[in-house]
């Protein structure tokens, strides 16, 4: 029996991994939708590929275009916000949740209150949703499957162990192209240099996150909200060779990690056949090429966004949600070449400083906090800037 999926953020570089697997295995896959943000041509070029039924556009002056390129096939166009949530919510099985920031929040919470499983990888819906989301989920008897390799590691380590054992978690993290340098060459540091990931190839947004360790502080939250631990019990821990994904400490000092290449064909590939395992096309380890594994504490000094991404988690209501939003603002003018690499955690924090929002109770709430949040960044910017 094969699985119907849809694949929010098809175009990205999670949605192209998971097409890499879909094509891999297609008699365990049947691709009912797929949606884009802008890239009509991909799009189509995806929909003709996998024969799906539903291809959506979230940018409606491209719908022409995407009608255009879609003649002749079986697949049907469809544009907007609304459309989103119907690929999400349809006849999908299994939801790929893969666009890019808070924008995902709205498709992903009509898979969750449909009751789909939710294969995770779009953090930034977690982090801004939090516990609206994880309630959600029990509610309506959806699942999330973390596609983050850190969290799919933990799920992997955590099979079977009741939540009394566990000690901690251990979250790693490469340190990113940074991890060396000096507090002089980050605050010169180009979008060039901070896209450039020393492990993983992925989106423009994720890699300055990774290159800020922002990354790691979605990560933290993210964490809490998947796997119920507070964050004093979430460590995070550099490892330069990204080959142990995360580990578990449990209470009788047992450590168990989850090693492999950094291919993120390996975490989706358990999301996909979950709970059963599937064959990847990825790279097998070997250790004795690798010879060593280091690690190191994290410098909160150089990469503060350790602290406020766990002030925010700590403080808890709306604050993950303005952490969340002047990030994704701060990044999008760092590579639009606005503003310095060290400005992203200034932003942040000021942001952080400034907020008065009470904790949100819907969804409508948090993007209304998120919406208020970018506005404000965005002009204080503008008015650093001239
Ligand atoms: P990409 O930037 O490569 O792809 C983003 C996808 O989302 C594209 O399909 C894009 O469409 C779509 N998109 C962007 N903005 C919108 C919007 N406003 N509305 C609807 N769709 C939108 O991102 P990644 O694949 O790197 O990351 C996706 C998510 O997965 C992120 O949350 C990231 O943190 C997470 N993740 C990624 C990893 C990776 O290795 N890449 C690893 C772990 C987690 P278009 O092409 O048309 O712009």
């Amino acid at each position: 029996m094969s699985r119907k999926i849809a694949i929010l953020g098809a175009t990205g570089s999670i949605g192209k991994s998971t097409l890499d697997l879909v094509e891999c295995s297609p008699e365990r896959f049947e691709v009912v939708a797929l949606t884009a943000a802008t890239n009509a041509e991909a799009l189509a070029d995806i929909a003709r590929r996998t024969n799906a039924k539903l291809a959506v556009i979230a940018d409606e002056t491209r719908l022409s275009d995407l009608q255009e390129l879609l003649v002749g096939s079986n697949c049907r166009a469809m544009a907007g916000e609304a459309a989103l949530a119907e690929a999400a919510a349809g006849e999908a099985e299994l939801v790929i949740a893969a666009i890019v920031g808070c924008a995902g929040l709205r498709p992903v919470m009509a898979a969750v209150e449909a009751g789909k499983t939710v294969a995770l990888a779009n953090k930034e819906a977690l982090v801004t949703a939090g516990a609206l989301m994880t309630d959600a989920a029990t509610a309506r008897g959806a699942t999330l499957l973390p596609v983050d390799s850190e969290h799919n590691a933990i799920f992997q380590c955590l099979a079977g162990s009741r939540a009394d054992d566990i000690s901690k978690i251990i979250l790693t993290a490469s340190g990113g192209p940074f991890r060396t340098a000096s507090a002089e060459t980050l605050a010169a540091a180009t979008p060039e240099q901070a896209v450039a990931h020393p492990n993983w190839s992925m989106g423009a947004k994720i890699s300055v996150d990774s290159a800020t360790l922002m990354n790691k502080g979605l990560e933290l939250i993210e964490a809490h909200y998947l796997f119920g631990l507070p964050s004093a019990r979430i460590d995070i821990l550099i490892h330069p060779q990204s080959v142990i994904h995360s580990m578990v400490e449990f209470v009788d000092g047992s450590v168990l990690a989850q090693l492999g290449s950094p291919d993120m064909r390996i975490p989706i590939a358990y999301a996909l056949a979950w709970p059963e395992r599937m064959e990847t096309p990825a790279q097998r380890l070997d250790l004795a090429a690798i010879a060593r594994l280091d690690f190191e504490a994290p410098d909160m000094t150089r990469f503060p966004t350790l602290r406020l991404a766990r002030e925010a988690l700590e403080a808890g209501g709306a604050a993950p949600i303005v952490l969340n939003a002047a990030n994704e603002v701060a990044v999008a003018s760092f590579l639009a070449g606005a503003i310095r690499f060290t400005d992203i955690a200034r932003a942040v924090e000021e942001a952080l400083e400034d907020s008065r929002f009470a904790a949100p109770r819907s969804i409508a709430e948090v993007l209304d906090i998120d919406r208020a949040t970018r506005q404000r960044v965005d002009s204080t910017m503008k008015a650093n800037c001239h």
